[in-house]
């Protein structure tokens, strides 16, 4: 018997998304001059108008941040910045469905996604930093460890609000304030956090939220009144950050891309492992920096992997992201789409064997069909440069050393995922990989206790856990901070 396929659409009625957007300067909206569109990627629907800021705005929100960080934030004792943030926890732990219909509208990933996902662990990163606010001195960094002062944060936009919990948490833990620029395409969930900063009563000025594009990045990084830059984006602008902080006192942590190896031995739970390489590479369209983009799979099991991982992609549902049944969402904008479209022309030219399922995609919107390319050799570009979009590159190995060779032969080294059942393998695998996350018979798993970051290309510094604290500190023996 087969069943029609019924709908289970979230509804927007949550959300109350105004027609035109300023900045949050000093506690309080302020207009902005020059506006660009944001628009929902599944539907092409302009849903806001957003505010670009310019040198005068990026001015104000340092000078704001600068007078809260002197008169209150960096003074105040560790146990209230805390109670501060077990607020905004909650906070967003309340209005959780406001914030994942938004992101969904924004982004175009999944409702199931952003409401299982990136809300309850953007949740999750204020309560554990929350926690660590009074106990700073116990985390190994120092007897008294300092704030740096005013952190400039720029962040992407395939974890809107998750990116922004990663940057403001640890840095309002640790008595630091911040001029926060969203992504150009998502900026709606970070203004909505601007509100919950209100009702939380954090004092004015602590955080700060600018939007714009690369140019108010840009004006941040180059902003001499800023003490720390986070940033969370593409190699590339990393790369031009890396090169405009050098010759400043400022301190700087980067997290960039990556081309994670997903490595398959022979004794692997086959259909366990199938779900994992969905995950590693479909979760979130592929939007992902430590996605799991190289499958390496062990030459004897590769058939019926194939074989499984195919019928497995047949029951990909890819569409509204509104619809809660939906696993796969539209692509976030035009440009991103261009940029796949053509790394997977370069795939095929190069002698790439293309399959996707058979999957109607909606008429309007950007959106790319889950692929994979076998036939696939270290040389391919499709294998070494990030594609940042559902497209997995599929090699093959016969020895665990040769395994190793291919997973490290790379720019990056942000994660690896390794699948088998034998222990000591895996733990020998672990120490050969050069990345800075491994999981092992899972993938995509994300904790706030547990440090994040890259090898090489993929970046400096960690995000998370104790480790992370200490990008936004300086101890005794290291004045320009830890990192
Ligand atoms: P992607 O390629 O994934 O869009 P980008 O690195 O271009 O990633 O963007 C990540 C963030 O960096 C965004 O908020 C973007 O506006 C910002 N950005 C882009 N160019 C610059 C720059 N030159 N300096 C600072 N920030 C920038």
């Amino acid at each position: 018997m087969s069943f029609e396929y019924a709908p289970a659409p979230e509804s927007r009625a949550i959300t109350n998304i105004k027609p035109k957007y300023g900045h949050f300067i000093g506690g309080k909206f302020v207009a902005g001059s020059k506006h660009f569109p944001t628009i929902n990627p599944a539907t092409e629907e302009i849903l806001s108008q957003i505010a670009l800021a310019g040198k005068s705005d990026v001015d104000a929100a340092v000078k704001a941040a600068r007078k809260a960080y002197n008169s209150t934030w960096s003074k105040m004792p560790g146990k209230e910045r805390g109670k501060y943030l077990f607020r905004i926890a909650r906070i967003l732990q309340e209005r959780a469905r406001e914030f994942a219909v938004l992101e969904t509208l924004d982004n175009g990933k999944p409702i199931r996604e952003s409401r299982d996902t990136d809300i309850p662990l953007a949740a999750a990163h204020f309560f554990y930093h929350a926690g660590w606010a009074d106990k700073l001195e116990y985390a190994g960094l120092g007897s008294s460890p300092k704030p740096l002062g005013v952190a400039g944060q720029i962040i992407p936009w395939n974890f809107p609000l998750l990116m922004l919990a990663w940057k403001v948490a640890p840095a309002l833990a640790t008595g630091n304030t911040v001029v926060l620029k969203p992504a150009e395409s998502t900026s709606l969930t970070a203004l909505l956090f601007a509100e919950v900063c209100q009702q939380a009563e954090l004092p004015a000025g602590v955080v700060n939220i600018v939007t714009g594009d690369g140019s108010t990045g840009a004006l941040i990084v180059n902003h001499p009144g800023i003490d720390k830059i986070a940033f969370t984006g593409s190699t590339e602008v990393g790369k031009i950050i890396a090169r405009s902080v050098a010759p400043t006192k400022k301190s700087v942590t980067l997290e960039l891309g990556g081309k994670g190896a997903n490595i398959v031995f022979e004794d692997a739970a086959i259909d366990e492992t199938v779900e994992g390489i969905i995950d590693g590479i479909f979760f979130n369209q592929g939007h992902v920096c430590c996605a799991g983009s190289r499958l390496l799979l062990q030459e004897n099991i590769a058939e019926e992997v194939l074989h499984k991982l195919k019928k497995r992609m047949e029951k990909i549902r890819v569409g509204d992201p509104m619809d809660k049944n939906t696993d796969v969402g539209a692509i976030n904008s035009k440009e991103q789409l261009a940029k796949i479209v053509e790394l997977a022309k370069v795939g095929d030219a190069e002698g790439g064997q293309r399959w996707s399922p058979a999957c109607e995609l909606p008429k309007k919107g950007y959106w790319f069909a889950p692929t994979i390319f076998t036939g696939v050799t270290s040389a391919h570009r499709i294998a070494r440069e990030e594609i940042f979009g559902p497209v997995l590159s599929v090699l093959t190995f016969r020895t665990p050393q040769e395994a190793i060779e291919k997973a490290n032969n790379t720019p990056f080294g942000l994660s690896a995922g390794i699948w088998g059942e034998k222990g000591s393998r895996t733990l020998w695998a672990a120490q050969q990989l050069r990345a800075g996350v491994i999981w092992t018979n899972s993938f995509n798993k994300f904790d706030p206790t547990s440090p994040f970051g890259g090898y090489k290309e993929s970046g400096w510094g960690r995000e998370g856990g104790r480790h992370g604290l200490a990008a936004y500190l300086k101890s005794v023996s290291n004045e320009k901070g830890v990192m």
